[in-house]
């Protein structure tokens, strides 16, 4: 059965597999078409698309920009950008610096808890430039101190926990600016994580709409099918493109795999033709 995943992590960010391993397991699934989403970075592009290639499989360029809105955090994701943009790869590194400013920040809460951690090891595991809180997580995991990366999140780093600090992030208006000027489709990611205080998520939708925003991610790991069918007439209501994808990050999240997400996801093949047909007319 063909099928997309246009969300996927690898050890560019916050993923533990390489993006020619994850290319490797898109295949095994039957993917015909993938995006590699790393957080503020796309230096995985290349690996992935030489892998892609012999394997018949296409590769859509594709990252992953966490933005504020209010009290919640919103991604959005960016597919078909020009990863060679030189002004887009610019913001990417001031993001990556913020992460860079936020993450010792949090080691001092560790350690304020009597937890043996420094930052200088958690950038070593990450390999990246890219460090997220699931680096954090996974030094954690293998301490011994939590038991999983939900452990981590649910104990020290998700909002209102001991040693969650915010990190400084655009609003989604800019990284929907930046994405759109770097010639990517500019697309809501998980919209069941998107917490509105004032008005409702089709409010915020059509307006994010009238700034560039061009779909919406119908289907993911964790919606379910009630969600689906809403955010499918979300994406109608407000005519915006319809995507798709498994949010896969290897360990952290284990009980997510590529293509199928937790058993359930389908992003049908049909839907390629429709992004490439909007990303062509950019
Ligand atoms: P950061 O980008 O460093 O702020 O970290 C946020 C990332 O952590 C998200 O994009 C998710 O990939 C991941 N994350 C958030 N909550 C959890 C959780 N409960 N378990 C595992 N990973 C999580
Ligand atoms: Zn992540
Ligand atoms: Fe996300
Ligand atoms: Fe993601």
């Amino acid at each position: 059965m063909s099928r997309l995943d246009l969300h996927l992590h690898s050890t560019h960010s916050d993923g533990s597999l390489s993006p020619a391993d994850v290319v490797g397991l898109a295949g095994k699934a039957g993917v015909t078409a993938l995006a590699i989403t790393d957080h503020d970075i796309m230096t995985g592009i290349p690996d992935a698309i030489a892998t892609a290639q012999p394997l018949g499989i296409e590769v859509i360029p594709g990252v992953e920009i966490s933005s504020q809105h209010g009290e919640s955090e919103v991604h959005i994701l960016g597919y078909f950008v020009d990863w060679h943009d030189v002004a887009f790869n610019a913001r990417l590194g001031t993001l990556r610096e913020s992460r860079h400013r936020r993450n010792p920040l949090i080691i001092d809460r560790l350690q304020g808890l009597g937890i043996d951690i420094t930052y200088e090891e958690v950038c070593a595991m990450a390999g990246t430039d890219a460090v997220g809180r699931p680096h954090i997580a996974r030094i954690l995991m293998d301490k011994r101190v939590v038991t999983s990366a939900k452990d981590a999140f649910d104990r020290f780093l998700a909002q209102g926990r001991p040693a969650y600090v915010p990190r400084e992030l655009p609003n989604p208006i800019e990284a929907i600016q930046w994405i759109k000027a770097a010639k990517g489709l500019a697309v809501l990611a998980h919209p069941t994580w998107v917490k509105t205080s004032e008005g409702t998520l089709t409010d915020l939708v059509r307006q994010l709409k009238a700034t560039g925003l061009d779909g919406v991610e119908v289907h993911y790991s964790t919606h379910t099918a009630r969600q689906t069918r809403e955010y499918l007439s979300l994406a109608k209501q407000v005519d915006l493109l319809v995507t798709g994808g498994s949010d896969f990050h290897g360990v952290t999240k284990p009980d997510i795999e590529v293509g199928i997400g937790k058993g359930t996801l389908h992003v049908p093949d049909t839907l390629l033709p429709k992004l490439k047909d909007a990303a062509a007319r950019l």
